[in-house]
């Protein structure tokens, strides 16, 4: 049961809205699992500037940023990891001391879901989207020595993003005549309500021997079902999850995430907001 002192450290996430968010309830479970004297609220701040204020003259130990101040986070902080530069995304604040440090941890949330079903070192993996997680996906997998093929709706933000990642792009139309080590998919199609919807036909699922859904709201898309028919190694929207936020705890504790723990808080609060 999680207690506050004077002494407690105050954790939180800045975004706009927060009131959905599964972290405040992931993150007190791992901290009142590993006894800290840390609490963790959500903050929905419309002026990034002024949270940032906020969380520097309040003595706030650390927040996830979310949507819409990933990117708009970076000039305010006092320094960015470099994969978190490169990325052009903040989803992480750190105090250290007086400063504030930017960190991403949605790439190596990403890595880790995948990196269980298959060696990202020399695998070919097609991304479908070019949306903000597509972006951290990519890098990452970049980072990781994996080769990136890059299918999204939008040609001209989606070959941007090739661009960037160095990497060939096709429309997603074309995405079904692909074949790679494993298929990502990073759009938002078949994300309730439109759980119906899938960006991949069932027939082309068999050149994908591992399909990842980043899509966490339902849990078990139409892709999934579809992907498991087909044979693949499935992974669903609870691995980035659960592996970005262990990632955080990991960068405020010091410490190593209580997994299980993390784990089972957002199981619970998925099935129990179907
Ligand atoms: P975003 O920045 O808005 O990007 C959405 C992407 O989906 C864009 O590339 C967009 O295409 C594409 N898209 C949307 N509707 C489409 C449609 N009908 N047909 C084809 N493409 C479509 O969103 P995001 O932040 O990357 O989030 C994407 C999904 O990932 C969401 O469902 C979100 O909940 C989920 N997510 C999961 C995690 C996790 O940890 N599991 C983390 C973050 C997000 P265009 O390129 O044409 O605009």
């Amino acid at each position: 049961m999680l207690k506050i002192y004077g002494t407690t450290q105050v954790y939180g996430i800045i975004g706009n809205p927060v009131s959905h968010s599964l972290s405040p309830a992931m993150h007190n479970a791992a901290f009142d699992a590993c006894r800290l004297d840390k609490a963790y609220v959500a903050f929905p701040a419309l002026d990034v500037a002024g949270a940032v204020a906020a969380i520097r003259n309040l003595g706030i130990a650390g927040v996830s940023v979310t949507i819409p101040h990933k990117q708009a986070v970076i000039p305010l902080l006092d320094s960015v990891d470099p994969v978190a530069a490169r990325i052009g995304a903040v989803n992480t604040i750190v105090r250290r001391g007086q400063k504030l440090h930017g960190a991403n941890t949605d790439w190596l949330g990403a890595n880790q879901a995948l990196a269980e079903a298959l060696k990202l070192a020399g695998s070919t993996v097609l991304i479908l989207g070019a949306g903000g997680s597509a972006r951290a996906i990519g890098f990452g997998l970049r980072e990781a020595g994996a080769k990136i093929i890059l299918a999204s709706r939008t040609a001209e933000k989606g070959r941007e993003l090739a661009r960037q990642l160095d990497c060939s792009w096709i429309p997603l139309k074309q995405a079904e005549c692909q074949k790679a080590d494993a298929l990502i998919n990073a759009t938002s199609v078949g994300m309730s309500p439109n759980v119906d919807a899938t960006p991949m036909p069932a027939a082309a699922l068999v050149a994908f021997p591992v399909v990842m859904d980043i899509v966490y709201a339902p849990l078990q898309t139409r892709l999934l079902r579809e992907a498991a028919a087909a044979g693949c190694h499935r992974i669903d929207g609870l691995a980035m999850l659960l592996y970005q936020g262990a990632a955080q705890f990991a960068i405020w504790t010091g410490r190593e995430a209580p997994l299980e723990i993390m784990r089972r808080s957002l199981l619970a609060q998925l099935v129990g907001s179907k």
